[in-house]
């Protein structure tokens, strides 16, 4: 496939200044996907909780039956401590 790219290139020089922007608009879009993976791994650190008994990390559950969400502890079943997830 590159090689291809090079080869259009090579026959239409015209063609390289907007294939250069592509790329350039393409690695900038790589960068804003990173800023927003970083900024939601942010959130999730801000939003873990610790649980009171044991003082390990908590995890999100999901209520098989509600289908509503809540903190389990990760210790569980040997902590079956939970918070509410609002
Ligand atoms: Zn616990």
């Amino acid at each position: 496939m590159c090689e291809m790219a090079d080869e259009a290139l090579s026959r239409i020089p015209d063609d390289q200044l907007f294939y250069q922007r592509k790329i350039r608009r393409r690695a900038k879009q790589a960068v804003d996907a990173d800023k927003k993976r970083t900024e939601s791994l942010k959130k999730q650190r801000q939003e873990q909780q610790i649980c009171n008994q044991c003082r390990l990390p908590m995890v999100v559950r999901t209520n098989s039956k509600t289908k509503q969400k809540f903190w389990g502890c990760s210790n569980f079943p040997r902590c079956r401590s939970t918070k509410s997830y609002e």
